[in-house]
């Protein structure tokens, strides 16, 4: 079955074609991407997902096509029309078609992308046995803040990754932890949660957002600082954070056995707690 595209303002099915090859996103990875997830067709944290967006496209000077209201309207259309209950939604916003040049025309229409897929999100058996991880160098640009599709860096250590039999990778910069190739991520030390701070070096993930918020509301310390590559050696638990993951626990890196393989407790309320929340949302 073909999914739902929804493409410049009309609905297709992903079979179309619809890209030309002088497209700014194809041909400079000249746009701006978001993931967000549906349930019983009902989009989670979509606000989030657009604010992101909007902040992305404005540091870069792509304009936005969309208002809040339309972007609902339109991002809840799709979902009616697509044919499952559960999956993610890919959109992407790219400066718009022009002949090759690296400096851009001014007003170039932007193309807009969006569809729906089903997608395996972890049963309860995988959110409690965790995932592995191995930490590899972060080559990734100096605007990680942005959610640009320039991905390369991120899909080489994935794949370093998963040729090391693990699930994800943790970039490593100047002796500092900052995220995952594809994830937030989070160590916890003596009860207190520690992951990295908001600026250029990771992207302002919407679940690290909202689990922060959850943590604080439960009282539990958040030190948003820098980890270095050294704490990795003493920790309590950690986990990653994503759209597609939610709060997943880490229960090995770089080959170590963290927790003696398990879910850690802290871990596993916050997994909790934001389940309900995205339920909710
Ligand atoms: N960091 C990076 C590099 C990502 O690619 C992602 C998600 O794709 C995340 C963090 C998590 O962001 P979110 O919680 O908004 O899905």
């Amino acid at each position: 079955m073909s999914d739902v595209l929804y493409f410049n303002g009309r609905f297709t099915t992903t079979d179309e074609r619809v890209l030309g090859v002088e497209d700014r996103g194809f041909q400079f990875g000249d746009a701006i991407y978001e993931v967000f997830k549906f349930l019983g067709r009902r989009p989670a944290f979509l606000l989030d997902h657009y604010r992101r967006m909007n902040q992305g496209l404005g540091e870069i000077e792509i304009r936005n096509p969309w208002t809040e209201e339309t972007f609902t309207a339109t991002m809840r259309e799709l979902l009616e029309r697509t044919e499952f209950e559960d999956g993610i939604v890919y959109l992407q916003v790219t400066r718009g078609e022009a002949a090759r040049n690296h400096f851009w025309p001014e007003n170039l229409e932007p193309t807009v992308v969006a569809y729906s897929r089903r997608f395996a999100f972890p049963d309860v058996a995988k959110k409690e046995r965790g995932i592995r991880v191995i930490t590899t160098v972060d080559h990734r640009w100096n605007r990680c803040d942005v959610k640009s599709v320039n991905l390369l860096g991120n899909a080489i250590a994935k794949k370093e990754a998963q040729r090391a039999g693990a699930d994800e990778a943790i970039l490593l910069a100047g002796g500092f932890v900052r995220e995952g190739a594809s994830s937030s991520f989070f160590a916890v030390r003596n009860g207190s949660l520690i992951t990295h701070s908001l600026d250029e070096h990771i992207l302002p993930g919407v679940v690290r957002d909202r689990v922060i918020g959850l943590a604080l509301g439960a009282k539990i310390r958040v030190d948003e600082r820098p980890l270095r590559e050294a704490e990795l050696f003493d920790l309590d638990e950690a986990f990653i954070t994503s759209t597609t993951q939610g709060v997943m626990p880490v229960t090995g890196i770089d080959g170590r056995v963290l927790r003696n393989n398990r879910r850690g407790e802290l871990t596993g309320r916050l997994q909790q707690l934001f389940d309900q929340l995205e339920l909710r949302s």
